[in-house]
């Protein structure tokens, strides 16, 4: 049983600590990126479509990038135009159907994109400082806290392992590795899970929610 210390009682409670913590972290990140796009000439929400881009296969459709930033249509078209214009994204008609119009990295834009993605560096060389043990258990309470968000809508929506309908959780014995994802036919320990994966697709609400209950029994 754990003692009581003077601290349980004066402090404020742990998860009222780790949520003013991770708004720490929040700022320090607000502050880099806006600072790092301001260098580069981009608004943060045109470097996370930049980011966006680069993980998805063929482009995506404006109306994806809008629902998966959590901004308006009319805003992304802002975005996408300014983008266009800097030779950074063109439109190109889906190879599936004609009239969807797809927004695609152009090779300027790939380059781009993967220096946007590079915006947290400082926080890595901060997670670093943890071992790796600390790493995958703080990257398995981040997938869990982000896919409840997700759950409650307050976040957008984001192809993760945990809504996946390859995903199978606590499929094997071996606790270094008690996943499975089915697409690749390969077994997953927590620090495999994927936050934006190109393979991802989306289980349905049924499926979904076994897979969160299944996910979250383990210890
Ligand atoms: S396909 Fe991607 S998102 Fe789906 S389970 Fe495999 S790694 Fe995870």
């Amino acid at each position: 049983m754990t003692k009581t210390s003077r601290f349980d009682l004066e402090n404020e409670p742990l998860p009222a600590r780790i949520a003013v913590g991770l708004n720490k972290v929040g700022l320090a990140l607000k502050f880099q990126g806006w600072q790092a796009a301001g260098q580069r000439g981009l608004s943060p929400l045109q470097g996370q479509i930049l980011s966006m881009l680069s993980t998805a296969r063929g482009g995506l459709k404006p109306t994806v990038l809008a629902e998966r930033l959590a901004v308006s249509a009319p805003t992304i078209s802002d975005s996408v135009k300014a983008l266009t214009t800097k030779g950074l994204v063109e439109r190109r008609a889906d190879e599936r159907d004609a009239r969807v119009s797809l927004v695609v990295l152009t090779t300027k834009g790939r380059a781009e994109a993967r220096a946007a993605a590079g915006w947290p560096d400082f926080l890595a060389g901060a997670v670093e400082a943890l071992d790796e043990a600390e790493q995958e258990a703080f990257w398995r309470g981040l997938v869990k806290m982000i896919a409840t968000l997700q759950r409650d809508e307050q976040i957008p929506v984001s192809r993760m392992c945990i809504t996946c309908t390859h995903f199978r959780p606590n499929a094997h014995r071996d606790a270094s590795m008690p996943h499975h994802c089915a697409f690749v036919d390969a077994p997953m320990g927590a620090r495999h899970l994927r936050l934006e994966c190109p393979e991802h697709e989306e289980a349905v609400v049924a499926a979904r929610n076994a897979t969160w209950k299944r996910f979250t029994s383990s210890p």
